[in-house]
């Protein structure tokens, strides 16, 4: 079984910035993907708002961030995905699909997965109109028509968020009240956002792009269909912590690794980063705190290591 000084669970955005500082600080390190490097970043059809990049496809930043790990030493499993980890002891053990490695510390950087509605044509106009991404995809939706779906924060944020961008904003919520804060709500209501009640979405239809989408009043199973040029999605994300919760990190009630400001779990040696830790979740947020929890860790294997010994 081989040992690593560092284990990176997630190759989003925050797990490869991390690799790339610990490769190049000279810790072993290995770094561990489900799927391809890249993460969700990887899945957006463009971004704007990374500094650095006026645009860019997910997929082409994905495959830089890639370059510079690999230019760092660190060593890449890809397609192989982490099913239980014992983080207990001093040594640590990630038991993958495929195989096991021991280490001496642990970054979770494995992100979340964001909710579907599960909707008739919900998933063939995902890029073309269908977006889980108002702060990303926003900006294409100038002086268009747009609908938020959601009941939450996030959904009221995007909602004023995109009243600054589209001509026209409806916010459709399957309850007949907001749950989000008070202050949001009263923004929401005086800046204009239409909003409709105790409906939900059952398909999204279109031709290359969305058109419309039907939406049901749930009191009364009554249908519509509503012109829309974007539909946002903001239902939350489900974040991928729960073989890490088993092994004894403490999350929050919503699932999010809970964590301090160095991204220090509640396990010593432990550290978690990005979208998994919720807050803010956008790249430059997850290269943010991927960087914390690399220096986090380095500094907690240096003093495992009696100094100097690494
Ligand atoms: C469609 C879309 C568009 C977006 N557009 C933008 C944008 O324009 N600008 C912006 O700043 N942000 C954007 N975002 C948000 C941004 O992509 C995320 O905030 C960011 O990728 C989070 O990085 P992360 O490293 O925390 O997690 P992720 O990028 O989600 O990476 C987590 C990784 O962990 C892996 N993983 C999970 N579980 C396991 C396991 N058990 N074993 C092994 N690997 C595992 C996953 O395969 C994944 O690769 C967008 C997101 C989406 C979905």
């Amino acid at each position: 079984m081989k040992h690593y000084n560092l284990c990176i669970i997630g190759g989003g955005p925050a797990g490869m910035t991390a690799a790339i500082y610990a490769g190049r600080s000279g810790l072993s390190t290995i770094i561990i993907d489900s799927m391809a490097l890249g993460g969700a970043m990887a899945t957006a059809p463009i971004i704007e708002n990374y500094p650095g990049w006026e645009s860019i496809t997910g997929l082409e930043l994905a495959q830089i961030m890639k370059k510079q790990v690999v230019k760092a030493g660190v060593e890449i499993r890809e397609m192989e995905k982490v099913v239980e980890v014992n983080l207990q002891s001093k040594v640590k053990t990630v038991k993958t699909d495929l195989e096991e490695y021991t280490c001496d510390s642990v970054i979770i950087a494995t992100g979340g997965e964001r909710k579907r509605l599960g909707a008739k044509g919900e998933a063939e106009f995902y890029g073309r109109g269908v977006s889980y991404c108002a702060v990303c995809d926003g900006a294409l939706y100038k002086d268009k028509d747009v609908i938020v779906v959601g009941g939450g924060n996030c959904a009221v944020s995007a909602a004023l968020y995109l009243k600054n961008i589209a001509r026209n904003v409806t916010l459709i919520h399957r309850r007949d009240d907001l749950r989000c804060e008070s202050v949001l709500k009263n923004r929401l209501i005086d800046c204009g956002v239409k909003l409709i009640w105790n409906s939900v979405i059952r398909e999204v239809k279109g031709d290359k792009t969305l058109k419309t989408v039907v939406v049901e009043n749930t009191m009364n199973q009554s249908l519509v269909e509503l012109p829309a040029d974007g539909l946002f999605i903001e239902i939350g994300i489900v974040p991928n912590s729960s073989i890490f919760s088993c092994a004894g990190v403490t999350v929050n009630e919503a699932g999010y690794i809970i964590v301090d400001k160095d991204m220090k779990t509640n396990i010593p040696g432990v550290f978690a980063a990005g979208d998994v830790t919720g807050g803010v979740e956008q790249i430059s947020v997850a290269v943010g705190k991927g960087t914390v929890a690399y220096n986090s860790a380095y500094e907690y294997i240096r003093s495992i290591a009696n100094e100097c010994k690494i």
